[in-house]
């Protein structure tokens, strides 16, 4: 089993600044640096040959059908023997992804890591802001169960789309370090940086404050029972980030994701 890495430069979906669509650059730059080796914690040489390959950035139009451009190139990375790692991106891209990813796994379970639940009808009267993709995917039946964990800025209209969408919602105030997450069948994980405290992640657009740590977001990932099938990173914004330290981070998760993806 391989991972492809494919890069969505995409941002014209947020709401509030833009700079994710330069992310996906940054990231590899990171990844592929001579800085740092390419093995996993828990010893997966995700530099060995034909372990981890990069499928390029999807070449996007925004005049055009953007969620329609980005399920197409996704969908050609998902394949028997391989497993996608997408590199936002705003959060508006999950849609598409987890579209594409659906048509091969009729079963889907998503875990979502993530500051804001992104469960908005709209968002400034739109249906695709960052703010609405996991509304549109439960709306869709894209998604057996979903799964948020990190959350700390619900607010009324999002919890009654929680409930009526069926989301577990695990709110970052009643983190326990330790729990053994268990998910039956394929998993899509998606990772809003933004789920980390902005002392670790100053990379990102919106600063919510009382996050994870990177240690507590990698044990969990590491640890976690599941068949990661598909994952995202977004949210990345490089505009925003001193010293380039969020995109080691952003390094750092997609290498550990990957390792749990090519064990299997
Ligand atoms: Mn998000
Ligand atoms: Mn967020």
């Amino acid at each position: 089993m391989s991972v492809t890495l494919l890069g969505v430069p995409y941002d014209a979906a947020s709401s509030y600044r833009r700079g994710p669509a330069s992310a996906p650059a940054r990231i590899r730059e990171a990844l592929c640096s001579d800085a740092t080796n390419g093995w996993t914690e828990l010893l997966v040489d995700t530099r060995a040959p034909g372990v981890m390959r990069d499928a390029g950035d999807v070449a996007i139009d925004e005049q055009g059908d953007v969620v329609r451009q980005i399920d197409e190139a996704a969908t050609r990375v998902v394949g028997a023997d391989t497993r996608p790692i997408f590199l936002g991106g705003d959060h508006s891209i999950s849609y598409p992804l987890v579209r594409a990813v659906r048509r091969r796994f009729p079963r889907l379970t998503i875990v979502h890591f993530d500051a804001h639940p992104d469960l908005y009808d709209e968002l400034d009267g739109n249906r695709h802001s960052h703010a609405c993709p996991f509304a549109r995917i439960m709306e869709a039946g894209l998604a057996d169960r979903l799964v948020q964990m990190g959350i700390r800025t619900m607010n009324a209209h999002q919890r009654a789309q929680a409930e009526r969408f069926g989301v577990e919602v695990s709110p970052m105030r009643d983190w326990v370090d330790g729990r053994a997450w268990r998910f039956e069948g394929p998993c899509y994980v998606t990772v809003d940086l933004d789920v980390l405290d902005p002392a670790f992640a100053p990379g990102v657009s919106h600063h919510e404050p009382g996050g994870l740590s990177v240690r507590q977001l990698l044990t969990v990932i590491q640890n976690m029972d599941a068949d990661i099938v598909a994952a995202d990173v977004v949210e990345y914004n490089p505009a925003l980030d001193p010293g380039g330290i969020t995109s080691w981070v952003a390094a750092k998760i997609v290498r550990e994701l990957a390792g749990r993806m090519v064990e299997r």
